[in-house]
């Protein structure tokens, strides 16, 4: 699979021994190596050898054979005598045996050659200040590689893991280093580039060993870390939350289809300034990456502002800006959202002269009365708290009404910029009733999830044309893409991965957390 020194480790959690065959047989179409976690299993004999060996004999992927203490996350209770002297004994058919720090005396009782043996320590609540002097304890036991496993509970904790790695390698040692949590997702993309030894993943959703770990398929083929260097230009989303952002979709599957050696990662911040010190500020940051941009997105359009050192014309006009070009050490602020609004709407309609209500009066829309302003159209705004609207409607000088007074506007464009229809938060439900919607020529949602909400159905019923959210989804991803690339986006490419990951299902979406 490699295309660089990157080795992804799939991870074989299964409960039965022929599970863990069959999982084994596939993990070498989307791994390099595999780690046979054998505390999952619960019909495995831990005093017969030849259990492993059967269990390893049709492997094609070199292995690392791991039975963890409870104490260190495992699962099953195993006597750490029984169990040490199986790792041990493991080695003559597996690469490596991995073992906790905190056993190492007692596994030497077993074998005094560590010459495959994975020495590793975990904090499974967070990443500790005393990491440094973590290492040293840890590397001064002789082993083949030494690991250290964290947990970020922010972003900013990743970076120990990176500092880690930038020790190693000085001291050059084979080390994996990385952070679990979501928090810690890019030591797990990008860690390998920073010298970890590997990097794990799992063989598909529940099938996870750790908290934050992705798919060997999301590793290999979204985020294609085979071919992740430093030299990597590197672009994310910032926001929260991100984690069901459809963005990195879109935009590693538009690298993938150019070919291009650029990576798109989640980055989940609350403190923006924070996130900017640490990690992108060029004077002050503490990550030698190569940082070509990023997407702003809730809550932080507005406050990134001050952070720019340069802001175009478009997100000055706005006061918000959706995306980062980083130029000659320059941050330029750009607003997509505004053209990404448009464009969808001026291939069905020239909108000079076009009467249009806006529905909501939030970030979104702000993007969609600038454009519709810009481009000469008439607009009229109907918020459900008219006086905290107008906030928005006094600084572009249009009108604000109540949600009810829509049904006597003459808007021939009706356009839905409040989450109300999204799923996860009122799914089935229209902002407005379906008799508002008779007579106009446009109904336009910025809601993509679904693809098909209530008020697009019911403008359907009433005879109007539709547009849904998936369209400014894309347009505004693509100028974006354009931006820090310089190439036309493969815009097919990019729609479909955006579909891909709407259809996925939330993980809350069972729950009954519905508002409106
Ligand atoms: P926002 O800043 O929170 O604004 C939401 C607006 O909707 C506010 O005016 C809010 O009114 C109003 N609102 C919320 N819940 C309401 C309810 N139950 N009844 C009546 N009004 C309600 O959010 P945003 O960033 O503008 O995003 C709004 C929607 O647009 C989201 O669904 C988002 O996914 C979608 N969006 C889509 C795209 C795209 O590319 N397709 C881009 C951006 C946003 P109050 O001020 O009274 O709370």
């Amino acid at each position: 699979m490699s295309e660089n020194s990157t080795r992804v480790c799939a991870v074989i959690t299964e409960e039965t021994i022929d599970a863990a065959r069959a999982a084994i047989k596939r993990a070498a179409h989307v791994a390099d190596m595999i780690e046979v976690r054998l505390d999952y299993l619960t019909d495995f004999d831990f005093k017969n050898l030849d259990a492993l060996r059967a269990l390893l004999q049709n492997s094609s992927l070199p292995a690392i054979i791991t039975c963890r203490a409870i104490s260190e996350g495992g699962r099953k209770k195993v006597d750490d005598d029984v169990r040490l002297r199986l790792l041990a004994e493991a080695t003559r058919f597996a690469e490596y045996c991995d073992v906790e720090a905190s056993h190492y005396e007692q596994f030497l009782r077993f074998s005094p050659d560590t010459s495959h043996l994975i020495v590793s320590y975990h904090d499974f609540s967070g990443t500790p200040a005393n990491l440094d002097a973590i290492y040293d304890r840890v590397t001064s036991m002789p082993a083949a590689v030494h690991k250290i496993v964290t947990r970020a509970v922010n972003v900013t904790d990743s970076l120990a893991s990176f500092k880690l790695l930038e020790r190693a390698r000085a001291d050059k040692r084979k080390l994996i280093a990385l952070a679990m949590g979501e928090a810690g997702l890019i030591t797990r993309v990008l860690g390998s580039a920073y010298g970890s030894f590997l990097t794990y993943g799992s063989l598909g959703t529940g099938k996870e060993s750790a908290p934050g770990q992705l798919s060997c398929d999301e590793l290999a083929n979204l985020y294609r870390v085979h071919r992740i260097s430093r030299e990597t230009s590197v672009t994310g989303i910032v926001g929260s939350p991100v984690a069901h952002s459809a963005s990195p979709a879109m935009h590693n599957r538009a690298f993938a289809e150019l070919d291009l050696d650029f990576v798109y990662l989640p980055f989940e911040v609350e403190d923006l300034r924070n996130f900017f010190d640490h990690f992108v500020r060029k004077d002050i940051r503490e990550i030698g990456w190569n940082l070509s941009g990023l997407s702003v997105t809730i809550p932080h359009k507005r406050e990134v502002v001050s952070l720019l050192d340069e802001i175009n014309e478009t997100a000055r006009k706005t006061g918000a800006v959706n995306t980062i070009v980083r130029k000659d050490n320059r941050l330029i602020g750009y607003n997509t959202d505004v053209r990404g609004a448009m464009e969808p709407l001026e291939r069905v309609l020239p909108l000079a002269g076009e009467s249009c209500a806006v529905i909501g009066a939030g970030g979104a829309a702000r993007a969609v009365i600038f454009g519709l302003i810009e481009r000469d159209a008439r607009v009229q705004v109907f918020a459900r708290n008219p006086l905290r609207a107008s906030e928005v409607t006094d600084s572009f000088g249009v009108k604000v009404s109540p949600f009810e007074s829509l049904e006597s506007s003459n808007a021939q464009i009706v356009i839905n910029t409040t989450p109300i229809g999204m799923r996860g938060h009122s799914e089935g439900s229209s902002p407005v009733p379906r008799s508002a919607l008779a007579g106009r020529a446009v109904a336009y949602d910025l809601v993509y999830n679904p693809l098909d909400t209530r008020f697009l159905i019911d403008a359907r019923a009433a005879g109007c044309r539709t547009i849904d959210g998936l369209e400014m989804l894309v347009a505004q991803a693509a100028l974006q893409f354009e931006l820090w690339t310089g190439r036309k986006p493969p815009i097919d490419a990019m729609r479909k991965a955006a579909i891909e990951k709407i259809a996925e299902r939330l993980p809350a979406e069972d729950k009954s957390n519905k508002r409106v």
